[in-house]
């Protein structure tokens, strides 16, 4: 848990969903047509390197705090060694954990090294509650994993027309390869009833 986080500028949640779309459209662009999961090891190793200069090492972090993944100011992304395993066998909370550093790296790398740079060397940093959802780089990371790893024409067209047997957060979770509660949080934003 964090209690003192650096604001970041601020993304709008349609924003970030279109964020989230274009990236997706530049690399695998057929999972915005079919439901699909996302290969997050393949964006993690392959695609940040080549297309973001982003190098993502695994590491063993979790002694520490409990830590799964950071993203480092200098272009580095660190996964937990048992996080990065777990994401290669398609556990949705590691696969999750992997997207948000990723975004972290992406986005607001950038602007906290330039913040340091503009402080010579200090990170202004506020209590999270006095930080707005928009300017929270928790919150967009977050808001970006979901909608990266569950876009939403391919979660809307896979539950077209399907027989509500299972919870449908529970079909998305499976075919997605996310958390249940990332699913749920996934259909309540999208405005999907869970039955
Ligand atoms: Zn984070």
């Amino acid at each position: 848990m964090i209690d003192f986080i650096p604001p970041v500028a601020p993304l709008s949640r349609t924003r970030i969903e279109e964020m989230a779309k274009s990236i997706l459209a530049k690399h695998y662009p057929r999972v915005l047509s079919r439901p699909t999961a996302i290969d997050v090891v393949d964006f993690c190793d392959r695609v940040l390197f080549e297309h973001y200069g982003i190098a993502c090492f695994v590491d063993h972090l979790a002694w520490i705090d409990g830590t799964e993944g950071l993203a480092r100011p200098d272009r580095v992304v660190l996964i937990d060694e048992a996080t990065y395993r777990a994401a290669v066998e398609g556990d949705g909370r590691s696969r999750f954990t992997m997207i948000h550093e990723a975004f972290h790296s992406i986005h607001h790398s950038p602007q906290i090294l330039r913040a340091i740079n503009d402080q010579r060397g200090s990170l202004r940093r506020y209590r999270k509650n006095q930080v707005p959802a928009y300017m929270d780089p928790e919150w967009q990371a977050n808001t970006f994993a979901s909608a990266f790893l569950m876009p939403e024409q391919p979660v809307r067209a896979y539950l077209a027309g399907r027989s509500a047997a299972s919870p449908l957060s529970l079909l998305i979770s499976q075919k997605f390869r996310v958390s249940e509660k990332a699913a749920r949080i996934r259909l309540g934003k999208l405005g999907i009833r869970n039955q």
